[in-house]
């Protein structure tokens, strides 16, 4: 089920494209590499068959430290060797990599991003800042892959050379789009109700007080369900060769913060449009493959969605790392008395709600000729700029 194998990079790059063989890799940048998710970046980084680690940046509270010094690291696996000795960064735009990644917080991810992608850097960014905007693709690959379409326009619309900018969704989104979108495929989407139980890892780090979270359930997750309802709307939406249009379902999510460390349980009730049997939605989502493109992507997996059969799961602490985190994980498939049918999923916030989804989605970047080699750019310029 796995296709974790090391990448056939040469198979999948495009005309174009830098060659890069195993021994070459594209030089990735980290933006908010100290916090929660960029830590799970850095981590997932290491050992990448297509991408190298070159540069870490953060807040002045880091930067001008080693990475091992500045960072408060919360994965069980160590600090990857490539990462400690690396000197912490601000935001100046000057990084030596092709691209960044972007896990910075939201009050200063916005006009950051903006800075980097007019720089020449493609940005590949875990934030909610430019989600929603009218030329930027909010990505998930098995789901909308053709939205990177839009690229080009946002070069363009944006006076952009090499940059631009590409988001993932939402932690709690991700989890439940992948597993509408076999279900929209085959039988049509009307009405979704979703109430979600929520990590606490979810909130960053210090996140949620010990206090108020110990013991307890928080019924509010500020500005979450706005974003469940918009971005599901957008991501099983069309790109029409000028703009986004929305999928137009009717959608109504509850959010709930709960004590449990990582992984969004999500409670779900969906009504179709055309009429199927509970075997023929478990079938459904049984038989989502990505095909050969993603299944060549070093982060994919093959059946990107799988179905438990047990009455008492998906469980977080039993199944949260299922595909290594990029799988979502579905049971108690039944019949729902309001709408058409109710299941449970869940998926990890950190891994297929964000680190994960971002490097995936810098991987079909790649894979398309998205990604350029900037030295060989820069040089290529200034070689330009000589002749004249
Ligand atoms: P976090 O743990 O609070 O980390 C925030 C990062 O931003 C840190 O590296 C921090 O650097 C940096 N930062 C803060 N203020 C800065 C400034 N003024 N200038 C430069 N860097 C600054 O948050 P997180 O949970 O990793 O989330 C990161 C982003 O991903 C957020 O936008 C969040 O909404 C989004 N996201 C999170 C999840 C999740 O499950 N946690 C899921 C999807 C998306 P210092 O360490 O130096 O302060």
């Amino acid at each position: 089920m796995q296709s974790n194998q090391p990448a056939k990079a040469s198979a999948v790059r495009v005309e174009g494209a830098p060659v890069k063989g195993p021994q070459k890799k594209w030089r990735a940048g980290v933006l908010g590499a100290t916090g929660i998710v960029g830590q799970r970046l850095v981590n997932l980084l290491a050992d990448h068959p297509w991408f190298a680690l070159t540069e870490v940046a953060a807040s002045e509270r880091s930067s001008g430290r080693t990475y091992a010094e500045a960072v408060q690291w919360h994965l069980e696996a160590p600090i990857p060797e490539a990462a400690r000795a690396l000197i912490v960064k601000g935001l100046e735009t000057d990084l030596d990599c092709d691209f960044v990644f972007s896990a910075l917080d939201s009050s200063v991810a916005g006009s950051a991003e903006e800075d980097f992608a007019r720089a020449g850097y493609p940005v590949v960014s875990n934030t909610r800042n430019h989600r929603m905007d009218p030329d930027v693709p909010l990505l998930i690959p098995e789901v909308n892959a053709a939205h990177l379409d839009a690229i080009p326009l946002q070069q363009k619309n944006r006076g952009y050379d090499t940059g631009f900018i590409v988001t993932n969704p939402n932690c709690s989104t991700a989890g439940l789009v992948l597993v509408l979108k076999p279900l929209a495929d085959a039988f049509g989407l009307e009405k979704i109700f979703v109430v979600t139980l929520q990590a606490i890892s979810g909130a960053g780090y210090p996140g949620v007080a010990s206090m108020d979270i110990q013991g307890n359930v928080v019924p509010f997750i500020s500005g979450e369900e706005e974003k469940m309802e918009a971005e599901p709307q957008k991501l099983l939406g069309k790109w029409d060769g000028s703009r986004f249009v929305d999928a137009g379902l009717g959608l109504s999510a509850h959010c709930n913060r709960v004590p449990v460390v990582d992984g969004h349980l999500e409670c779900v009730s969906i009504g179709l449009k055309k009429i199927a049997s509970l075997d023929e939605v478990r079938e459904a989502l049984r038989n989502f493959e990505v095909d050969a493109e993603l299944a060549s992507l070093p982060s994919a997996v093959r059946h990107p969605v799988i179905v438990l059969d047990e009455e008492n799961r998906p469980q977080p602490r039993r199944d949260v790392n299922a595909g290594n985190g990029m799988a979502a994980v579905v049971g108690r498939v039944r019949e729902c008395p309001l709408l058409d049918v109710k299941l449970a999923l869940l998926s990890h916030n950190l891994v297929r709600g964000a680190a994960g989804a971002a490097l995936l989605n810098a991987e079909l970047l790649a894979a398309r000729g998205f990604l350029k080699d900037r030295n060989l750019a820069n040089r290529s310029a200034d070689e330009a700029l000589a002749r004249r």
